[in-house]
């Protein structure tokens, strides 16, 4: 047999029972989707980016935005009813206007985009808009799918791939934690989120209230960070809208009714 065509055969065969042992689904949405990486592996990535990022910003000064965040963050946290997680959060000081929660649980959000809030339920929006990019496990998905792709590239040029797949495993990695999610993982972690911050008592249309002032319409100075990689158009807050129904009957049965939390 060529060498080539064994080199097709036995990658076709890994993909495939690769696929097969890699399927999972997605808390809320119930989403099938498939993914290579472990749960290790992305915690790993997640904390050594943390490190990086605690020695490039500082901790926010600002004790209105530490309260929010302290009263905020541990609720989301404990509405994903997820342990494996070694969960950390902080406020970052700086004009930037944006906010992340890295695979394996570190959220962070920059005090630029709290200067934005008009109360605590629009941070439990974007923590749990964030956490939910985490628990559904976004960027390990995205980062497989990339690494199926190099792996079928390695194929099509019939060579050993070897440093090929190092270069797109690393692009695949830094795709998981630097750059924007696809507009389907948006809308579904919209979808978690609301459900979430439903679930640790704050009123779910206060997400639809934060996101409709920064669509293009009605504010279109603000486009950098947060505001540049996250879809500000009708079509999102349709969606959002859409979602209100079950992230309510959430909001109904939590224990504790925050409704807006504190202003900001
Ligand atoms: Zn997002």
């Amino acid at each position: 047999m060529k060498k080539t065509v064994y080199l097709f055969l036995s990658c076709l065969l890994m993909a495939s029972s690769s696929f097969l042992s890699s399927c999972r689904t997605v808390p809320v949405t119930g989403r099938s989707q498939f993914i290579l990486t472990s749960v290790e592996q992305e915690k790993a990535l997640g904390l050594s980016a943390f490190k990086e990022y605690k020695t490039k910003f500082s901790k926010s000064t600002n004790s209105a935005y530490n309260a929010a965040m302290n009263s905020c963050a541990p609720a989301i946290i404990k509405a994903t009813e997820y342990t494996e997680y070694d969960w950390e959060y902080t406020v970052f000081n700086s004009k930037t206007q944006n906010a992340f929660c890295l695979p394996g649980g570190k959220i962070a959000v920059y005090s630029g985009l709290m200067d934005l809030m008009n109360n605590e339920a629009e941070l439990a929006f974007v923590v749990a808009h964030e956490v939910a990019h985490a628990l559904a496990r976004h960027g390990g998905e995205q980062s497989s799918w990339e690494q199926l792709q190099s792996l079928g590239s390695a194929i099509v040029s019939s060579q050993t791939g070897s440093a090929e797949s190092a270069t797109a495993f690393q692009k695949a990695s830094e795709l998981g934690v630097m750059l924007p999610f696809s507009r389907k993982h948006e809308y579904e972690a919209d979808r978690i989120g609301m459900v979430l911050m439903a679930k640790a008592g704050y009123k779910p249309s206060a997400a639809i209230e934060f996101w409709s002032r920064f669509t293009k319409d009605s504010n279109d100075s603000i486009i950098n960070g947060w505001m540049s990689t996250h879809p500000r158009d009708v079509d999102r807050i349709q969606a959002m809208r859409a979602n209100l129904p079950e992230a309510e009957a959430a909001y109904a049965a939590a224990p504790r009714k925050r409704g807006y939390g504190m202003s900001l």
